[in-house]
């Protein structure tokens, strides 16, 4: 309780009422007068501006600065300085749209993510067409965007196939995706998890070769859509195994959006005696409304690179009409308000997810956007 206390804005205090006296009725905005004796001076926060009298302090005028208040970092316990934001939308949020996105939306969508200060953008999967038709048009995204520099645009890469397609398309950094559920993984892509990551090490050793970082993916960590409950053990195995293949970081991904601030505390922990903290990064997504609170928590344990996609894009295939990825306008207002350096100007990145909103005739899933009414 004392560290969700120590999270309350600073303004929370100045909305209360300010009590004028002792008498009844003291406890809203127009019971303060005349009741009960006067101290000939303003008793609450906003001392010193009030009006004639001097007894009853006007509120500030709420500005935006004031509904999204920054606390300090001392204020809200143990958070990180800053933290990296991975935009995974152009890639896990497009490929669960039904019908294809044509490739110059995609296209203009990466480049405006790019003006809004992101580092890294996940760009797209050189999967074959064949399982995912949404990313067939891989090479000619990766072609088509104006690559910033300073900006990371990671592809996905299944297999060494993919890995060689996306180094000849111009990919510098690379991901490969594991999961921490047997049934899941055999589902699937019919293998145990020891035989998939095995399936890596073709992509791992040409990584190498070529000096291209690899970020690994854990999937399932909090919840498997077959097999239920997964034992942050078997996540913490999973990831060292990742971690010890070569993958510089490792996404921990709540795929199914099942998790709560309690079991990504029990998995983290578990995780975090296997592999570093400055290596993990969390991907939540949002469909049990938990993402922003799991994120939060890991952010509490030292986790400093979220992963997360413009306009909440995605969905969750295990769950019709579920809410995808944890929306990148969302967490950055969380991150702003906690006084968290991210980098990534907020209104641009609302304009962004304004953009492909329009373009695939959706509405935002993102709060945020939603509660500025720009759709
Ligand atoms: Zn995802």
């Amino acid at each position: 309780m004392a560290a969700a206390r120590r999270l309350l804005p600073r303004w929370a205090g100045s909305l209360r009422p300010v009590r004028g006296g002792r008498g009844p009725g003291n406890g809203n905005w127009d019971g303060e007068r005349g009741q009960g004796p006067r101290t000939g001076r303003g008793t609450g926060i906003g001392t010193g501006t009030g009006d004639r009298d001097g007894n009853r302090p006007r509120p500030a005028p709420l500005t935006p600065a004031r509904l999204c208040p920054q606390i300090s970092a001392a204020a809200a316990g143990a958070l990180p300085p800053r933290v990296k934001v991975v935009e995974v939308g152009p890639r896990d949020g497009l490929q669960n749209e039904q019908s294809i996105v044509p490739t110059p939306v995609k296209i203009g969508l990466i480049d405006m993510l790019s003006g809004t200060g992101l580092q890294v953008i996940e760009a797209t999967s050189f999967v074959s067409p064949r399982w995912v038709p949404q990313m067939a048009d891989h090479t000619e995204v990766m072609q088509g965007i104006n690559k910033l520099p300073g900006v990371s645009y990671p592809v996905l890469t299944p297999n060494l196939k993919g890995f060689q397609a996306a180094v000849a398309a111009g990919a510098k950094e690379v991901s490969i995706f594991g999961a921490a559920s047997e049934l899941f993984t055999k589902k699937n892509i019919n293998c145990s998890i020891e035989e998939s990551l095995e399936r890596f090490s073709e992509v791992m050793s040409a990584a190498r070769a070529a000096s291209i970082p690899v970020r690994g993916y854990v999937s399932c960590v909090l919840g498997c859509p077959y097999e239920g409950k997964i034992s942050a053990a078997k996540v913490a195995e999973v990831s060292k195994k990742m971690y010890s293949m070569g993958c510089y970081e490792i996404s921990l991904g709540d795929t199914i959006g099942i998790g709560t601030p309690g079991s990504m505390r029990e998995m983290l922990t578990a995780v975090m005696k296997e592999v570093p903290v400055g290596a993990l990064a969390v991907h939540c997504h949002d469909t049990y409304g938990q993402a922003l609170a799991n994120i939060l928590v890991a952010l509490q344990m030292g986790v400093s690179v979220v992963d997360a996609s413009v306009a909440g894009l995605g969905g969750c295939p295990y769950a019709k009409g579920a809410s995808g990825n944890v929306a990148t306008e969302d967490l950055v207002y969380m991150l702003n308000g906690l006084g968290i350096h991210t980098g990534v100007d907020l209104q641009k990145l609302m304009d962004t997810g304004t953009f492909i909103c329009n373009a695939l005739n959706r509405r935002t899933n993102s709060k945020v956007s939603q509660a500025s009414c720009r759709l």
